[in-house]
């Protein structure tokens, strides 16, 4: 039986891309379209800026919206934990990948999930009630490496495990020296997988700050810790200023 529309788009796996690609594909290129249309903000463009002047910087997200990527974030300095929306690679995993695709709709028989509508309308895409478009199987993006593979986003479904080689790159980034300060932003220091994170980098002498509006994202944090209230936007440009300079309400560094 197929799942329905919802938890597809709730518990992607990849059972769910093999039963129904067309469905999952619609709805990543929905998924793309959206972060497509929004915009980095200024946390986006003050880590972005952060990472470019500090050497031993490094960025470990969980989004997969392809907005630091956009704000200029350099990729040597930014892990991808759960991969990006804006990336395909091979369903039968012959090894090619494709990072940083732009392209929206992704192919012409995806074009329905790149409409825009009012936002009070529901999207007929996600409207239970009616019928997801039919979208044949040779019409969907395809290899271009062994031809027979579908492409598929690049996240990492549910059922998945994140990527161990760039995990054990993070791991021995953590263990080369010491680490002077942990910022978690918009996660707490005690949820996973910042919460282990974070413990690595204590032991490695890291003071943690918390950036974050929700208070109860202060739990776990020492005397010698921080915790700003406040979104990344309204709080990274004021608080890397010394290092990064003067923000303007465009993400770019005022001139001296
Ligand atoms: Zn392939």
């Amino acid at each position: 039986m197929m799942a329905p529309r919802t938890s597809i788009a709730e518990f992607p796996t990849p059972e769910a891309f093999a039963a129904d690609p067309s469905l999952v594909s619609l709805f990543y290129a929905w998924r793309k379209h959206m972060a497509l249309k929004a915009q980095p903000n200024l946390g986006h463009y003050a880590l972005a800026e952060l990472a470019k002047r500090k050497e031993n910087f490094l960025c470990l997200t969980q989004n997969v919206d392809g907005l630091s990527f956009r704000a200029g974030h350099p990729e040597s300095k930014l892990r991808l934990l759960h991969g990006s929306i804006l990336d395909v690679k091979c369903f039968d995993e012959c090894g090619y990948e494709k990072h940083h695709d732009l392209s929206d709709p992704p192919c012409p028989a995806l074009a329905p999930a790149s409409e825009n509508y009012p936002p009070h309308q529901t999207m007929p895409l996600l409207d239970p009630n009616i019928p997801t478009p039919k979208i044949e199987l040779e019409d969907l993006p395809h290899c271009p490496n062994c031809k027979t593979g579908l492409l598929r986003p690049g996240v990492v479904w549910f059922g998945e495990g994140l990527d161990t080689t760039m995990l054990m790159g993070i791991d021995n980034w953590i263990m080369q020296g010491r680490i002077d300060l942990m910022l978690v932003i918009g996660t707490a220091a005690v949820v996973y997988p910042a919460a282990g994170y974070t413990r690595k980098a204590q032991r490695k002498g890291a003071v943690v700050a918390v950036v974050n509006p929700d208070s109860d994202s202060a739990q776990g944090l020492t005397s010698s810790d921080f915790f700003f209230q406040g979104s990344a936007a309204e709080i990274l440009p004021q608080l890397f200023e010394g290092v990064i300079g003067v923000m303007d309400e465009n993400g770019k560094i005022e001139e001296k």
